[in-house]
C-alpha cells in the first residue's frame, strides 16, 4: 500500500479501489482509490488535514443518495460518515443528531418519542447531513423547516450555524457553494404529538410512495427539479419518454422523474438519456430541466 493510505488508516477503517457503485443507491460509479470511514470529529479532522496536506481531493458522502457518479476512476478520497456518526439525542422535543445518521431511522425514533416533523423524510433514504445539504424536503415540507442549528467543520473548526444562515431555498443550501466544509450535526425542534397519530401519517407516505415510486430497481429520487408551477414527470411524460431506455438506464414507467438502472446501466447511457430528455423537453416546452441530483467525479462540466 501507498504512504497516503498507511496515513489514511491512522485515522479510522480505511479501504483501498473501492466501486462508487457499491456507495451509490444508483449502483453506477468507478472505483474511488481511497475510502475512510472517520470514527468521530478528530478523526475526520485530521483526514482533512491529511488531505490537505497531500493535495489529494475528498469528498463526504451519507448514503450516496443523490449521485450519479461517472465511471471513471475517482482518484481521492470518498469520506463516509453513515457508519459512525450515527447517534442521536432527544430532549424533550429538542434533537441534537451527528450528520450520518439516517434521516428515516431518526423520523422512526422521533415518532417513538411522539415528536412530530420528521414526518415527510421518513421515506427519503440518506443521512441527515445529505438532508441538510440538499434542504431535502416532500410534501410541501422541507430540512429548513424543521431545523434550528447545524454543526460544521469549516477551517479546522467545528462550529455552530444557525439555521438562517444557511441560505436554504428549493433543494438549495449554501453548503452547495462550500464543498470544503462538512456538516457534523444538527439540533432540531420537534412538536410534541400523539405517536400514533404520527405513525398513521407516516404509514400513509409510505403507502403513497409505494404506490407512485418504483422502488424495486435502483435510482436516485427524482433526477429533474421541477420547473416553476410544473411538474418534471408530466413534460418528460408529454415528450413521449415513459419507459424509454438507453442500455440498461431506463425512464420509469410508474414514474417518469426516475430513471432507473435496469441491471448494469452505465452513467454514459444514463446520461444520455437525461440529455435527450432535457433536449427533448425544451424543444416541445421551452423550459431546460436541470437536474436534481449531483453529477460527481466527471472530467467535463456537462
Ligand atoms: C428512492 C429515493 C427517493 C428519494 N426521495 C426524495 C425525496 O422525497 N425528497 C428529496 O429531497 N430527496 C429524495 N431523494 C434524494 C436523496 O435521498 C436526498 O437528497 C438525500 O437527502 C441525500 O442524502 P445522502 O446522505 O444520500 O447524500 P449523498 O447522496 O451521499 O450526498 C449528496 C450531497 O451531499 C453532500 N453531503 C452529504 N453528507 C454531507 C456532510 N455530512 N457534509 C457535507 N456535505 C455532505 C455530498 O458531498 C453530496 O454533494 C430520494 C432518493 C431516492 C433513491
Amino acid at each position: 500500500m501507498d504512504e497516503f493510505y498507511k496515513e489514511l488508516s491512522r485515522y479510522g477503517t480505511a479501504e483501498a479501489d473501492q466501486p462508487l457503485s457499491k456507495m451509490t443507491t444508483l449502483r453506477i460509479g468507478g472505483k474511488a482509490k481511497y475510502v475512510i470511514y472517520p470514527e468521530n470529529e478528530v478523526s475526520l479532522d485530521s483526514v482533512l488535514r491529511l488531505c490537505e496536506k497531500s493535495g489529494v481531493p475528498y469528498k463526504v458522502i451519507g448514503k450516496g443518495s443523490d449521485l450519479l457518479c461517472s465511471d471513471d476512476p475517482y482518484d481521492g478520497v470518498v469520506i463516509r460518515l453513515d457508519r459512525h456518526f450515527h447517534h442521536f439525542y432527544f430532549d424533550e422535543n429538542v434533537c441534537t443528531v451527528q450528520a450520518g445518521c439516517s434521516i428515516i431511522a431518526l423520523a422512526v425514533q422521533a415518532m417513538k418519542n411522539g415528536l412530530s416533523g420528521l414526518e415527510f423524510a421518513s421515506g427519503i433514504p440518506g443521512t441527515v447531513g445529505g438532508a441538510i445539504f440538499m434542504n431535502a424536503g416532500a410534501y410541501k415540507s422541507s430540512m429548513a423547516e424543521i431545523l434550528d442549528e447545524v454543526q460544521v467543520l469549516r477551517d479546522g473548526k467545528v462550529e455552530w450555524m444557525k439555521a438562517d444562515e444557511c441560505e436554504f431555498g428549493y433543494r438549495c443550501s449554501i453548503f452547495q457553494k462550500h464543498p470544503d466544509w462538512s456538516i457534523v450535526g444538527a439540533r432540531m425542534t420537534l412538536k410534541p404529538k400523539d405517536p400514533k397519530e404520527i405513525s398513521t401519517l407516516m404509514e400513509d407516505r409510505r403507502n403513497r410512495r409505494m404506490a407512485s415510486q418504483p422502488l424495486d430497481y435502483p435510482s436516485c429520487g427524482s433526477v429533474f427539479r421541477n420547473p416553476e408551477g410544473m411538474n418534471a414527470w408530466q413534460l418528460i411524460d408529454g415528450i413521449g419518454y415513459r419507459g424509454k431506455r438507453c442500455g440498461d438506464a431506463m425512464v420509469s414507467d410508474k414514474h417518469c422523474n426516475f430513471i432507473l438502472n435496469m441491471g448494469t446501466a452505465t452513467a454514459e447511457d444514463y446520461l444520455k438519456l437525461c440529455h435527450e430528455i432535457q433536449d427533448k423537453v425544451e424543444e416541445k416546452y421551452q423550459v431546460r430541466l436541470h437536474m436534481e441530483m449531483e453529477m460527481f467525479n466527471w472530467k467535463q462540466t456537462v
